[in-house]
């Protein structure tokens, strides 16, 4: 290699570019978003920021941490995991291999409830099942100021996260942590209302995942090793123990193929409903106790 080689000099835009290409080979869908996510992160930049430098070169240091990242995408590693952010509803979240990304149709979900307990006077509690980063708890949070909130992991490497989470967002008096298995755990009191995206997906399903999912989120967050339907079946016992008279739960499930089902093992509540997320797929449950 020639002097001139090693030191060939890629701007911003170049290196952008180049790296689009390079992922969309490797069939990394929105290869663009993780481009940018991940020169956002190694220049610490804002979005706008890369775009208003497009000229910069990028010094040796900055190539250097910057490889790295590209080749995990590469590898379909999900961009979140990589860089170790993840947004939703509007604010950042922590992620780490230990808790699922959490996803956009979960914003639904979080939408529909405040826009239901925001008609709330009174403080109110909630407990959020399998909280993982904390999304659900920690946008209920920051959304309804009445709300008392539990939040229950079992997994310890993921309530590191939550904690972390809690506390970046300056929640940690609002929302209490509880590390325990759903399936084994005694509810101090019921809760006005509960919420949860369960593991829903069936153990012979996880095979047919895509990679950036099946290879690199937490099984225990995706999978009841089951039907799908386990936490579900387990919920529909419990209520009493629970769920307040008159409380609400709203549980995601995972999608038109699951609906029947789902809708079978609450069919005795009142009010059931089912919501559809944004791409019009049915998505997640409410009801409320009898
Ligand atoms: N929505 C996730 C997926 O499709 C699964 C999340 C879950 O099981 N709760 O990958």
């Amino acid at each position: 290699m020639t002097e001139h080689a090693q030191e060939k000099v890629w701007r911003l835009v170049d290196l952008l570019r180049w790296s689009v290409e390079y992922l969309q080979e490797k069939g990394i869908e929105d290869s663009r978003t993780a481009v940018e996510w991940m020169l956002t992160h190694v220049l610490k930049m804002s979005r706008v920021d890369l775009y208003l430098n497009f000229d910069r070169p990028m010094s040796r240091e900055e190539l250097n941490r910057y490889k790295p990242l590209l080749l995990q995408c590469a590898a379909h590693q999900p961009v979140q995991q990589v860089v170790g952010q993840a947004d939703f509803y509007g604010f950042q979240l922590t992620v780490s291999p230990d808790v699922l990304i959490p996803r956009p149709e979960t914003e639904r979900l979080v939408e529909y409830i405040i826009s239901v307990a925001r008609k709330r006077t009174d403080p109110f509690s909630i407990l959020d099942i399998g909280s993982g980063t904390g999304a659900i708890a920690i946008a209920l949070a920051k959304h309804l100021p009445l709300a008392r909130i539990h939040a229950l992991e079992v997994s310890p490497q993921a309530v590191d996260i939550l904690k972390k989470n809690c506390r970046f967002h300056n929640l940690m008096n609002r929302i209490g942590i509880i590390q325990e298995d759903i399936f084994y755990w005694e509810a101090p009191e019921p809760y006005d209302i509960i919420v949860s995206n369960p593991p829903y997906i069936a153990g012979h399903e996880m095979e047919q995942l895509p990679k950036n999912v099946g290879y690199y989120e937490p099984p225990l967050a995706l999978t009841d090793l089951q039907d799908g339907l386990a936490f579900y079946r387990h919920f529909a016992r419990r209520f009493q123990e629970w769920l307040v008279p008159g409380g609400m739960a709203v549980l995601e499930f995972g999608g038109p193929s699951q609906r029947e089902a789902v809708q079978e093992i609450f069919h005795a509540y009142r009010d059931l409903e089912i919501h559809r997320d944004y791409q019009k797929d049915d998505r997640f449950i409410s009801f409320f106790r009898p």
